[in-house]
């Protein structure tokens, strides 16, 4: 599937322990940016621009993460709202997804008819451990979505997902990518893929975390070597 970008704001506002090394950050204050100014980007209507030939620029089927240099459900970002879901709505033929630790706003958010017009819509919740877990997951299992996940990234305890597993179609497990990154202890990711298997639901371990623990060792792990190399060597088992 073709995947695409699309970023109509930047800048967000931390809300929970999970966010200590939010990327986004880091690369605004590379960039001399004011991390807490929430700004309109030159992407705002990219879903609905078209080409000289009166083409959507975006093809039809295009994956669209949505929203990855702020997180959807800020509430600066109301004021756009109603613009964002018109353009959703408009190309219902793409898949639209975006991450959110701000869940519990969205029944006061979405659209009236977001039941019957938004089935292109996919939702990851984010939560970093049990507290937020508890908190977040149960808004995310009434929403009235479609297609639903949980992204425990990044994983700084172990999160028992036991009661909230109906309905998700997937889990995402990752630790924190930073030098002074919090321990991710594998058998706490080993835990959450027991869980996921026994209910039948879709896992993906995206990454180790700088600092990763296994059987009580501490692995200090270089930024490009999260992905790959960590498991094809260290993580081997
Ligand atoms: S909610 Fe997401 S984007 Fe916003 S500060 Fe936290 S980690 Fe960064």
């Amino acid at each position: 599937m073709k995947t695409t970008l699309w970023n109509p704001i930047r800048g967000c506002h931390k809300i929970s322990t999970g966010c200590k090394h939010c990327y986004i950050e880091l690369g605004d204050k590379k960039h001399g940016r004011d991390f807490d100014t929430i700004e309109v980007t030159h992407q705002y209507d990219h879903p609905i621009r078209k080409n000289k030939k009166g083409e959507y620029v975006i093809p039809s089927g295009t994956l669209v993460y949505t929203c990855f240099s702020s997180d959807f459900l800020l509430e600066d970002i109301d004021i756009y709202r109603h613009d964002f879901w018109s353009m959703i709505k408009e190309r219902s033929d793409l898949t639209f997804l975006f991450l959110t630790k701000r869940i519990e706003r969205f029944m006061d958010v979405m659209p009236s008819d977001f039941e019957s017009s938004y089935p292109h819509v996919h939702v990851g919740v984010s939560v970093e451990n049990q507290e937020m877990a508890d908190l977040r997951l149960p808004y995310l299992m009434k929403a009235p979505i479609k297609h639903k996940s949980i992204i425990c990234q990044p994983l700084i305890s172990p999160i028992n997902l036991s009661l909230y597993l109906q309905g998700i179609e997937l889990v995402v497990v990752g630790g924190e990518a930073s030098k002074d990154g919090r321990i991710m202890d594998l058998s706490w990711v080993d835990a959450i893929r027991k869980e996921c298997l026994q209910a039948h639901i879709d896992f993906s371990y995206r990454q180790a975390a700088s600092n990763t623990m296994k059987q009580g060792i501490l692995y200090r792990i270089p930024w490009n070597k999260l992905t790959k190399d960590a498991h094809e060597t260290i993580f081997k088992t």
